[in-house]
């Protein structure tokens, strides 16, 4: 038997969702660089993690590379959202690249909380998710001082110095209530421990995860737009799960929607990672429509308004251009 299509079918698109104001910044660097500079732009690593924007970026002339080593002597490179180490910055001085610093401003807030706290000589609890670009690059800022959480079940096999001179800080992109549930875990270990002067976890992250929240619980099927590297986009999927949604996919696009996923179903909700352009969204709600989900109502949680300048090395071109 065909699979019923129910006749009254809506979308519920979560606000805000999609880009921050670190993305932005960063993807735009980028643009205005090729445009002040001319093409090559050498990019390292990706520079938002999201599929789309960098082969967009790609096509207009920057190349992505994964080490500053693979540029060549005195060529531009911008260093990504993501933040890198002190090393790195080296690195690239020693080949005298001229550089372009698009670390987001909420990344380089913790880079000077960890500097901070180990010239006090603490010991600090770096919450995030090994591997992640942003947090070798906080990581590098104090390596002897800055030891890495990976989740509530890494708590137990930690072993510290100092328990008394002890301080948390997390990356930028993760779930907030499980912050919250290893902080407390790392507390009944270390009750001494610091929080930190402010939250870690980004406003875009934090307000991204309220929205999808409140989509979840009026919805049986949460779709987010992001790519698989996006710390953001993956705590969408997780958030939508434990608020209500029956089932939540992550898809890089419109294409990777399956038919089946829809069998049933009469709400679905959709949100985007911080590192998704709009118009990826605008072609799951096309793709929905098809569907018969012609019903699109945007449910608003929280408003926006944060804004970065460009890095100043750019400004400072561009100015004078
Ligand atoms: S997600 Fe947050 S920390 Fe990352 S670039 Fe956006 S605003 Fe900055």
């Amino acid at each position: 038997m065909e699979p019923q299509t129910p006749t009254s079918r809506r979308v519920l698109v979560a606000k805000p969702r999609g880009y921050c104001a670190g993305v932005d910044r960063a993807v735009v660097a980028v643009e205005k660089a090729l445009e002040q500079y001319g093409a090559p732009v050498y990019v390292r690593k990706q520079i938002v993690h999201n599929t789309h924007v960098v082969k967009t970026l790609e096509a207009k002339g920057a190349i992505f590379v994964e080490e500053t080593e693979e540029v060549p002597e005195g060529e531009i490179v911008v260093f990504s959202a993501h933040g890198v180490s002190p090393a790195v910055h080296s690195e690239a001085q020693q080949r005298k690249l001229r550089t372009i610093d698009a670390t987001c401003p909420l990344v380089t807030k913790v880079h000077n909380e960890a500097k901070r706290f180990a010239g006090q000589d603490y010991g600090i609890l770096l919450i995030g998710h090994e591997g992640h670009e942003e947090v070798e690059g906080t990581a590098g800022e104090a390596p002897e001082h800055i030891q890495l959480v990976d989740g509530l079940g890494s708590v137990d096999g930690i072993q510290v110095k100092d328990p008394e001179k002890l301080v948390w800080l997390s990356q930028t992109t993760l779930s907030v209530d499980e912050t919250v549930e290893t902080v407390a875990r790392l507390k009944e270990r270390f009750p001494t421990l610091i929080d930190p002067p402010s939250d870690d976890i980004c406003y875009a992250t934090q307000n991204r995860q309220v929205a999808v929240k409140e989509i979840a619980a009026q919805s049986q099927l949460v779709i987010v737009v992001g790519s698989e590297n996006s710390s953001n986009s993956k705590r969408l999927v997780e958030v939508a799960k434990d608020h209500g949604a029956a089932a939540s996919y992550l898809v890089d696009n419109a294409t990777f929607i399956q038919d089946e996923w829809l069998d049933g179903v009469t709400t679905v909700g959709v949100t985007s990672g911080a590192s998704v352009p709009e118009e990826l969204v605008e072609q799951v709600l096309a793709r929905l429509a098809q569907h018969g989900f012609g019903e699109v109502e945007e449910v608003e949680s929280v408003r926006e308004s944060m804004r970065f300048s460009l890095p100043h090395e750019l400004r400072k071109d561009l100015r004078a251009s």
